[in-house]
C-alpha cells in the first residue's frame, strides 16, 4: 500500500533536529511527502528538500495569507483542536533570514513577518519540476488584523496568476473568522471565478458542506488532516465529499491524529488520516489508500 501526505511542513524548525530521519521513516513505510512553503525562505527550503530525494518528496511554493502583513498573535491562539488551531507559523532557521518569532514552550505570543508576494522570485521556484503546486495561499479571516483584506487578496491573485502561467494547481488555505469580515470560502470562490482555468485543493477544509460543494463543482479537491480522527463534526463533511476528490494530509507539525495526540505530528501519521477516511466511507483501507494516492498523482502530476 502507498500513502501520501499532500500537505506537510517538514521544512519548518520543528524538525531541525531530526528532519532526515522523519522523512526516511515515511519513505521507508511507502509514504510520500509534499512539503509546503509559507514564505520565500520556507518555500526555497521545501524545494531543496525535494531535490535531496530521488522520489517521494515534492514541494509547494507560495505565501501564506497570515504572512502578507506583520501582525501579532496571542498565545491563546496556539494549541491544537480542530478549527481553533493556529496554522503555519514556524519558519526555517537555515537561511539566516529574519524569522517569525514563535515560542510554544515559553508561552509567549509571536509576530508574523510581513512579506509582499514577489512574483519573479516565486516564479523561479515554481518552474522546478519537483514543485507540484502554488501555495499555500488564500484568505485567512481568523488572523486578520486591521484592514488587511485587500493585501491578502492582492497576494492571492498574484499566486493564482502564477499558477495559471506555470500550469500548476493551487494549494489553498482558507479560514473563517467570527464572520464580521465575511465568509472566506465564498470570497475565495468569487476571486477564483476570475480564473476559470485554474484548479486547486482546499487544505484543512473546515467550511460547510455547501462550501465544499461549491468548490467541488468547480473541479477542486478537498483535503483533510488528523483533525478528523478526534473531532466528530467532520464526519458529515467527509461523507459529503466523493472519494475521488479527497486528498490526505497531516499539516504536520500541527494537528497530530489519534492515537499520537500530544506528540509532534509527522508525515508517517497520514496513515491514521487515511484509516479514518476509510472508516467513515465504510470502505477497505486498501481501496481507500489506493484511491487517495491515485487522486494525488492525478492532481499533482509528479515528475522525477
Ligand atoms: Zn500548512
Amino acid at each position: 500500500m502507498k500513502y501520501i501526505d499532500c500537505h506537510a511542513h517538514v521544512n519548518f524548525d520543528a524538525y531541525a533536529e531530526d528532519r532526515d530521519e522523519v522523512i526516511k521513516r515515511a519513505l521507508d513505510d511507502n509514504t510520500w511527502i509534499i512539503n509546503v512553503g509559507t514564505q520565500l525562505d520556507t518555500a526555497k527550503f521545501a524545494v531543496e528538500l525535494a531535490e535531496k530525494y530521488n522520489e517521494g518528496v515534492y514541494a509547494i511554493v507560495g505565501l501564506h495569507p497570515v504572512h502578507t502583513s506583520a501582525s501579532y498573535h496571542d498565545e491563546s491562539e496556539i494549541g491544537e483542536g480542530g478549527k481553533e488551531f493556529t496554522p503555519h507559523l514556524f519558519s526555517t532557521k537555515e537561511k539566516g533570514l529574519p524569522l517569525t518569532t514563535f515560542s510554544k514552550k515559553s508561552g509567549e505570543g509571536f509576530t508574523s513577518r510581513g512579506e509582499e508576494f514577489e512574483m519573479e522570485s516565486y516564479r523561479e521556484l515554481a518552474k522546478h519540476p519537483k514543485v507540484v503546486a502554488i501555495g499555500e495561499c488564500g484568505l485567512d479571516y481568523f488572523h486578520m488584523e486591521g484592514d488587511t483584506k485587500a493585501i491578502q487578496e492582492k497576494a492571492f491573485r498574484g499566486q493564482i496568476e502564477l499558477a495559471k502561467s506555470v500550469g500548476k494547481p493551487l494549494m489553498l488555505h482558507i479560514r473563517n473568522g467570527n464572520g464580521e469580515i465575511g465568509n472566506a470560502y465564498s470570497d475565495a470562490l468569487a476571486i477564483l471565478d476570475d480564473y476559470p482555468e485554474v484548479i486547486g485543493n482546499v487544505h484543512f477544509f473546515a467550511g460547510t458542506v455547501e462550501d465544499a460543494e461549491a468548490f467541488l463543482s468547480r473541479g477542486f479537491y478537498i483535503s483533510f488532516t488528523g483533525v478528523i480522527t478526534f473531532a466528530e463534526d467532520y464526519e458529515k463533511l467527509v461523507r459529503a465529499v466523493p472519494l475521488n476528490r479527497i486528498l490526505s494530509e497531516t499539516d504536520c507539525p500541527f494537528v497530530t491524529p489519534k492515537p499520537y495526540r500530544g506528540k509532534r505530528n509527522e508525515p508517517l501519521y497520514v496513515q491514521e488520516v487515511v484509516k479514518k477516511i476509510a472508516e467513515i466511507k465504510e470502505e477497505s483501507l486498501e481501496i481507500v489508500a489506493e484511491k487517495l494516492f491515485e487522486n494525488a498523482e492525478r492532481f499533482f502530476g509528479f515528475k522525477k
